[in-house]
């Protein structure tokens, strides 16, 4: 594998009796994991192809525990890194020799719903869909949806800025979190955001969502919570070509229509996926689109006639809406099941996520047809078709010598055409260490300079997550001063009026 990670510190590393007797002190006895046979569980997450079990596996219960931990390690120069469920697909939980493993499964309640407000605070370890069904009883869901939401937790979600087939219309995780609690790498403990869209200040909250637990560990989390629609019905389209799938795509954004979610998948996801779940999908197009529109029943129902008559414009070759709810979620049984699905194609996949605009879809899986080629393996794609999400699923055998590289080498070739089309190297997986060396593609020096100089303001001594998201990361010292023209304006300085 090509993936070098800094050196461990051979130093941390004989230090670690004297680190399980520190973080024993702080939690209970069975709450520190040094066994190595069970330190295995967490060598890895949802990117298995890199694995490396961590140094020792701690998991706090209360803030109070993560910030005295957190002070320990920070006095001691010990880095650590944050984990919730393990399911991220770019090795953004991914251990290092060296380090604390901070397992954030304990924070698993609900602590308040306000259906007033329309909020739920919650611990960072509540999976996603369990919030959703802790609301449901009177109406309400959380909007973002990953497909791993029965696992993932919501503090990876915010680490990540996960998204799902809702996000067209609903926004990502960024869109539906208002504030956390979060723990900064010397114990300190903050507030970001609050519990209103837009309260005062500079926007943390902002910040924190997406920063791949390199900025700090985040100990509670406020969502928004919204009301379910009326009615949700879902069309299942087939197209003899991929371009007129896009096509439908772009032209029923084009006309002013927001779907609820708008999915494409590519001939050889189709047959997998109904080999696997078997609801009907049509085999003989070359493209199927599942377009779920959502509303009160009779602006549900025009819709629905609306996408039809774009889709048959653009000779669309089947076409079914769905009459009841079971219906809809059969339509979407073989999309949620579509990466297992083509997890029985071969004895390994490896899943991308890059995001191209809308207009440039057929061409680029024309381009990645050409690698699939080039690199002799298969490729299925699946997409958030509505936000040129892309999940190109690269087939290979690990146990062949050299195909797990050639699978990199076809994923990194793709990411950059992502960036050659306009696009960016991430949809929603983040970027943790599987995009890193490719950030150089999409940002220049001074880019990555600046966004390094945040991380320095949080995270001065770089001990929280260190070798994720940053090619080169360069000691604080070396970057400099943030840029802070001047000091403070006297008040008696200021103009008056
Ligand atoms: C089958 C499958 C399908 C998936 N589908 C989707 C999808 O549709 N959309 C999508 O967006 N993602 C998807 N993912 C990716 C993954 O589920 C998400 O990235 C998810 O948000 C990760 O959550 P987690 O709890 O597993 O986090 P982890 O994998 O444990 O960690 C992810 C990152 O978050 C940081 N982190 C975790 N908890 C905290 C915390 N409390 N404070 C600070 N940092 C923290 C970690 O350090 C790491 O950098 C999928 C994964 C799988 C395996």
């Amino acid at each position: 594998m090509s993936l070098i990670m800094p050196a461990p510190d051979a130093h941390t590393i004989q230090r670690r009796d004297e680190i399980v007797a520190a973080l024993r002190s702080i939690v209970p006895f069975e709450c520190v994991i040094d066994d190595r046979d069970a330190l295995r569980a967490y060598e890895s997450d949802g990117l298995t192809a890199y694995r490396q079990p961590p140094l020792v596996a701690v998991l706090p219960g209360t803030t109070g525990e993560v910030s005295a931990i957190l002070a320990w390690c920070y006095v001691n120069r010990v880095k650590v890194v944050p984990r919730g469920s393990g399911t991220s697909l770019s090795g953004g939980a991914l251990p290092l020799a060296d380090a604390v493993l901070l397992g954030m499964s304990r924070f698993n309640r609900v602590l308040d719903i306000n259906y007033t407000d329309r909020i739920a605070v919650v611990q960072p370890g509540v999976t996603n869909l369990a919030v959703t069904r802790a609301v449901e009883d009177e109406g309400f869901y959380y909007a973002p949806d990953p497909s791993s939401q029965i696992a993932c937790s919501i503090g990876g979600n915010v680490a990540e800025n996960s998204g799902g087939v809702h996000c067209l219309k609903y926004g990502l995780t960024t869109n539906n979190v208002l504030g956390a609690e979060m723990v900064m790498m010397d114990g300190e403990v903050i507030r970001v955001g609050g519990r209103i869209l837009d309260p005062p200040g500079l926007d943390l909250m902002g910040v924190v969502v997406g920063s791949e637990g390199l900025l700090g560990v985040v100990t509670e989390v406020t969502v928004r919570i919204l009301p379910k629609p009326g009615t949700a019905r879902a069309l299942l389209i087939g197209f003899p070509t991929v371009e007129s799938a896009g096509q439908c795509v772009a032209d029923t954004i084009a006309a002013g229509i927001i779907p609820a979610g708008m999915e494409m998948m590519d001939a050889l996801a189709i047959r997998a996926a109904e080999a696997f779940v078997g609801v009907g999908y049509p085999l003989d197009v070359a493209a199927l689109l599942i377009v779920e529109l959502d509303g009160v029943p009779a602006e549900c129902d025009h819709l629905i006639d609306e996408v039809a008559a774009i889709a048959r414009a653009n000779g669309s070759v089947s076409l079914r809406a769905s009459q009841n709810e079971e219906e809809r979620t059969a339509f979407w049984a073989g999309r949620k099941a579509a990466f297992p699905a083509v997890g029985r194609l071969a004895p390994d996949y490896y899943c991308m996520d890059g995001t191209i605009p809308r207009r440039r879809l057929p061409e680029v899986l024309e381009r990645m047809e050409q690698l699939s080629g080039k690199y002799g393996l298969d490729v299925a794609n699946v997409f958030h078709a509505g936000d040129g999400n892309l999940h190109p699923l690269i087939l290979y055998d690990a146990n062949i010598p050299g195909e797990l590289d050639r699978a990199e080498a076809f994923g990194n070739d793709i990411l950059r055409l992502c960036v050659e089309v306009g696009g960016v190297l991430t949809g929603e997986h983040g970027v943790g260490v599987e995009k890193r060396d490719l950030m150089s593609e999409m940002f220049s020096e001074t880019d990555l300079k600046h966004q390094q100089r945040l991380k320095c303001a949080f995270d001065p001594e770089l001990l929280l997550n260190p070798g994720k998201v940053f090619p080169r990361l360069h000691r604080c010292a070396e970057l400099g001063r943030m840029h802070v023209h001047g000091g403070q304006v006297p008040f008696s300085n200021l103009p008056r009026f």
